[in-house]
């Protein structure tokens, strides 16, 4: 049966090292987090960032926009944040409204407060081998190998997923940290052929339960980035989180694997407030 890659315990020890430092700085951090729209999701998202700047005693600030915001008005404060230098790190949570140019947006954040290393010139920059900062969710997996003692040097990683805020960038760390690494996607022929091999597999394709057993080595490392509301009667809320892999299909088989929640989502906060540490150039 696997062992657990906890990100409760991984996370705490990332936070407690921010929260020292900036009390040892003598500094007031702040992050600004631009929210256009009212999808709860993204809602949440933020709710659990603010949360962590107080943990870490940062300002978290979110400027909230409504859903019909236009371009202009998204760039007008992404320019006066530019601005502030009490403001050290920027985030635009996305999703963004379809009306707005997401790409535009992202390549308007000053690239030294860019927390999220989506502005082109950090993703060339962590192509390069030199990030400015991490991203945050492949930098959170990193750091939870690394928590738990596991490398990924030599081994065959298999990324399922290629967006630019995971799947990309995950492959990119993993090549940095010297795995052989194979990037998946929908167009993949034949799937299983290339889960099977992975050493390391990382799930991020926003499909409930899509890995099972059969798609994974006896004896890898599953981690699971997928975060998928699943309408479930049972729950207060009506729904309930699960991940992209099916756990208990799939932890008998593996020797290591996150769980959802209390896994990757926890370390994807915890790099944001190292990122926003960095950027202010606290050391
Ligand atoms: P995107 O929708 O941007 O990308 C999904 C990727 O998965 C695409 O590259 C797509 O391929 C691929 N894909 C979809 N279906 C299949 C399939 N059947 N077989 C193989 N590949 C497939 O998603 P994100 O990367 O933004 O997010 C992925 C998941 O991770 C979501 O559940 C999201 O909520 C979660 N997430 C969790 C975070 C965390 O902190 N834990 C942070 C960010 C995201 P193609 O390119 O060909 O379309």
């Amino acid at each position: 049966m696997a062992k657990i890659l906890d990100g409760k315990s991984a996370r705490a020890v990332v936070l407690d090292r921010v929260r020292s430092r900036v009390a040892a700085s003598g500094r007031a951090l702040k992050l600004s987090v631009i929210l256009v729209g009212d999808d709860p999701a993204s809602a949440s998202y933020v709710a659990s960032k603010e949360k962590a700047c107080a943990a870490c005693g940062m300002q978290g600030e979110v400027i909230r926009l409504g859903a019909s915001s236009t371009r202009e008005q998204v760039l007008a404060v992404i320019e006066r944040l530019n601005r502030d230098p009490a403001v050290h790190g920027i985030l635009c949570q996305l999703p963004m409204p379809a009306q707005i140019p997401e790409a535009e947006i992202l390549r308007a954040i000053d690239p030294a407060k860019d927390v999220d290393c989506l502005h082109p010139e950090n993703l060339g920059r962590l192509v390069e081998g030199h990030p400015r900062v991490l991203p945050c969710t492949p930098g959170g997996i990193m750091a939870l190998l690394a928590h738990h003692g596991l490398e990924a040097a030599g081994k065959h990683a298999v990324v399922l997923g290629r967006s630019n805020i995971v799947g990309k960038p995950m492959a990119m760390l993993l090549l940095h940290a010297n795995a052989t690494v194979t990037l998946c996607h929908s167009r993949t022929r034949d799937l299983p052929a290339f889960t099977r091999q992975a050493e390391l597999l990382v799930v991020a394709i926003g499909r409930p339960g899509f890995v099972t057993a059969n798609l994974v080595k006896e004896g890898a490392i599953v981690v699971d980035v997928g975060i998928n509301r699943v309408a479930d009667g049972g729950q207060a809320k009506g729904y309930r989180i699960a991940g992209d892999v099916a756990y208990d299909d799939v932890a008998p088989r593996c020797s290591w694997i996150t769980p959802v929640p209390g896994g990757v989502g926890l370390m994807t906060v915890a790099t944001l407030m190292e990122n926003v540490l960095r950027l202010s150039g606290v050391p």
